[in-house]
């Protein structure tokens, strides 16, 4: 499966605890990477700065969904079943 040009919902929804250029700390879930463009591309795509988490994360159907939509609401169950005190 391939990302769907312009979604961006991963870079949105999940939280990331390691670096990333212009958030020292990461970021929590549902904050924008300060690294998405206003076209929802990543601005580290090819480059070596890119987080190695979000290099490894490969699009898939259970996760993607079919839009956007239902991107975000898997992401936010991912995200939350996930979470340390679950
Ligand atoms: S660094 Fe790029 S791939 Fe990773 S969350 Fe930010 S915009 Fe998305």
């Amino acid at each position: 499966m391939q990302c769907r040009a312009g979604c961006g919902a991963c870079c949105i929804a999940l939280s990331i605890s390691s670096a990333i250029p212009g958030m020292a700390t990461g970021k929590p879930a549902g904050v924008r990477c300060l690294q998405l463009n206003n076209d929802n591309k990543c601005l580290l795509y090819g480059k070596p700065e890119r987080p190695a988490v979000c290099l490894g994360l490969k699009p898939s159907a259970d996760m993607c969904g079919r839009n956007y939509k239902e991107a975000m609401a898997n992401l936010e169950y991912l995200e939350k079943a996930t979470e340390p005190d679950n």
